[in-house]
Order: structure tokens, then sequence, then C-alpha cells
């Protein structure tokens, strides 16, 4: 039987070029002419003033927040509903997160529940140092509304941009609405360099400054002299290579995963819109990976992807939000209302399989493994 993957990487053909000039000059070494290569080309493509290719996405949320000076004390909010990747460099620093609520709309915070959060810090005199709102599976969240009430309180916004390379409002792409935007480059996002991230930000000195604290937070003398604690965080010119060679292609890849998630929504023609993160007004999502919550909630979505499962498809569930993490079980979270929506979302939702190159026939073959499932669901439930 053959193995239907949940999202793998897509070669263009074009990085063995870039990776073999890289072998052939002997730029095997950290940076090089690819990394300067493949931030430029991110550079234009994101439309952000300045960028930093990082060893990965996590490495550039680190290097975000130890920018900002976030440091131990501080209060960070963050997103509920995400890989636990967004969150842990929050301790990283010595900082405490505090989690926020997802809306039902697009899966991602809560305008609502952040401004919740904001208040009640503010009450307390204890306003976050930095908000980290993911756009989850590469659908926008409600960023403008966001960045608006962090505005308003004076905090920096970091956009964990690491699903939603390609994804747009109105033209300007996720990542370059807060203070900074990361991307990551991991084998199973929309474009790999087999493992890296992106800094970016329309601040040219911060980036500067994260520079610096990448590469060790080593001073501009002869001799090697430090008054700062920095890190090894930078992109090898060979993994460059592999990005530049991605780069090329992100839009067919953006198309082809739209195209996957339009054809799951025309089949399972049962399932309600609503069941589906959508796109706010103007905005493009990359759908990075199909999700959907089930009519059977959570029941059926486990049984359901067993039962893909033995027919060698991938499916996952959805991200299990960070408060429901044994590791943070002990940080604030905050919600909109008496309701928890990210807890829902993840014992009702799916990710079912959307890689760029999957077959139509492959697709063809999950969609009626899935409407079987969806449908012998309904009869046991009229059985019982
Ligand atoms: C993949 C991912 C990251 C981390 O990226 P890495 O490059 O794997 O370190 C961060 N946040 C989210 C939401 C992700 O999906």
């Amino acid at each position: 039987m053959k193995h239907i993957p949940l999202s793998i990487p897509h070669l263009s053909g074009q990085e063995i070029r870039y990776v073999t000039e890289a072998l052939e000059t002997n730029w095997v070494a950290p940076l090089g002419p690819n990394v300067e290569a493949f931030e430029a080309a991110m550079k234009t493509y994101s439309g952000a003033a300045a960028t930093l290719a990082t060893s990965s996405g996590t490495a550039a949320i680190h290097l975000a927040l130890a920018t900002l000076g976030v440091t131990a004390g501080d209060d960070v909010f963050c997103q509920s509903l995400t890989f636990i990747a967004s969150t842990n460099p929050i301790c990283y620093v010595g900082a405490r997160p505090v989690l926020i609520d997802s809306e039902t709309e697009t899966w991602n915070m809560s305008p609502v529940a952040l401004r919740r959060a904001m208040i009640q810090a503010a009450t307390r005199g204890r306003l976050p140092k930095a908000v980290i709102v993911v756009h989850l599976y590469g659908v926008v969240a409600k960023i403008e509304e966001i960045a608006a009430i962090c505005e308003e309180y004076d905090v920096p916004l970091i956009e964990d941009a690491a699903e939603s390379l390609g994804s747009t409002v109105n033209g300007r792409m996720t990542g370059t609405f807060g203070t900074f935007g990361i991307y990551s480059f991991n084998g199973n996002k929309i474009i790999t360099t087999s493992g890296g991230g992106m800094l970016v930000s329309n601040d040219t000195s911060l980036i500067e400054r994260a520079f610096y604290l990448a590469t060790q937070a080593r001073q501009p003398v002869l001799h090697y002299e430090h008054t700062e604690v920095g890190f090894n965080y930078r992109m090898s010119n060979v993994s460059a290579g592999i990005g530049r060679g991605q780069l090329e292609v992100i839009e067919e890849r953006v198309e082809a995963r739209r195209t996957i998630f339009n054809r799951y929504v025309r089949a399972f023609d049962t399932v309600d819109a609503s069941h589906y993160q959508q796109e706010i007004e103007g905005s493009r999502a990359n759908r990075w990976l199909t999700a959907l919550t089930l009519p059977g909630g959570m029941e059926q979505r486990d049984l359901l992807i067993q039962q893909l499962q033995q027919k060698n498809i991938e499916a996952r569930p959805a991200w299990k939000p960070m408060h429901l993490q044994p590791v943070y079980r002990d940080v604030p979270y905050i919600t909109a209302n008496e309701e928890d929506v990210s807890r829902r979302l993840f014992e009702e939702g799916i990710c079912l399989p959307s890689a760029s190159q999957m077959s139509f026939t492959d697709q063809a073959l999950v969609i009626r493994f899935v409407r079987q499932g969806l449908v012998e669901d309904v009869r046991r439930n009229v059985q019982l």
C-alpha cells in the first residue's frame, strides 16, 4: 500500500545547482554567498526591510525575544493553540508565558481574549514584554486587530509565521506586520532548507542587533572580545543553497496547497464551511495543511486517524494547545469568555495529507476513505 504523507519536502530541481556551487567553491562553512543571496531573496519576497537566516525557526523566535531584551521576571503573551516551538523560547530567556485562547474563524489568537489579557495585565501593572501570534496551518490571524491592540499598549508583536510563508493580507506578507516575524524551513514546512529559519523586521537596526547576538555577540575588534552572552544561530551556506532553490517555486507551492484544500472542501459536501479555518477578508492562506473539525468530535477524529493509518495515509490531530500541556500546566491562560475554544479545536481538529506533490489520484483515495469514515460514524450513531 502506497504511503500518503501529511507533508514532505518537495524539491524544485534547482537546489542542486546552489548546493554544488557551495561544495565546489569550498563555501561549506557557515555563511557565504548562498546565505546572503537567500536573505536577499527573502527580503524581496516578504517585503521586510531586513532579514537574518537562522539555524531554525525556534532560534529565530529566541533571537527576537533576546533582541527585545525580554528577560527573567517578564511576561510574554503567546497563542495557546500552536506547536510548542512558539512558546519554549519564552522559557529560554527566563520569562513566563501567558497563554491566549483562539477564535473560531481563523483558529488563531482571539483579539477579544488578547484585549482582556492586556486589561488585566495593565491593572496589575505588569504588561507583557512581547506578544507572539501564530498563523496556524498558514491561515492568517486577525493580524490587523491584534497589531492595533499591541500598539495601543505599546507592546512589541512577534509574528510566528513558521507555517504561513506566502500567506498575505491585501498583498502584504504575514511576518511583516509585527516588530519581528519568523519563518521556518523545517522539512515539513511549505518550503525547506532541510532545517533552518528566518528572522525578519522592518527595523534594520533590530536585525543588526539580532545578527550580533546570533554570532556569539562578538565585539567588532581584532581579537575575540565579548561583553554579553550570545548564540550560535546562523544558517549554513549549504542549507541556504537549498533554500534558494526552494524559494524560486514558493508561489507554485502555495497554489498547489490551495488547490488541495479546495478539493477537500468540495468533496466533503456534508461538512459545513464553519468546520474549516476561514480566510479573513482580503487575506490569502497558503493552506500549508488542510485542517477541519469533525462533526463527530474527538471520538470520530481519533477513529478516523486510525482508519487512515491502516490505509497507510498520514493524518494528525490538530496541535494540542499549550495550556493543556503538562509542561505548561502552571502558566496563566486567558479566554474571551467561558468557552475554551482552543481545547475544542484540538479535540475535534484533524489535519489531512496536504503535500504539494500529492497526486490527484492519491488525494481521491484520501477523500474516499475520509468520506467512508464520516458515513460509518453516522451509521454508528444511528444504531446507538
Ligand atoms: C515549525 C514551527 C516552528 C519552529 O520551526 P523550526 O524551524 O522547526 O524550529 C515554530 N512555530 C510553529 C508554529 C511551527 O509550526
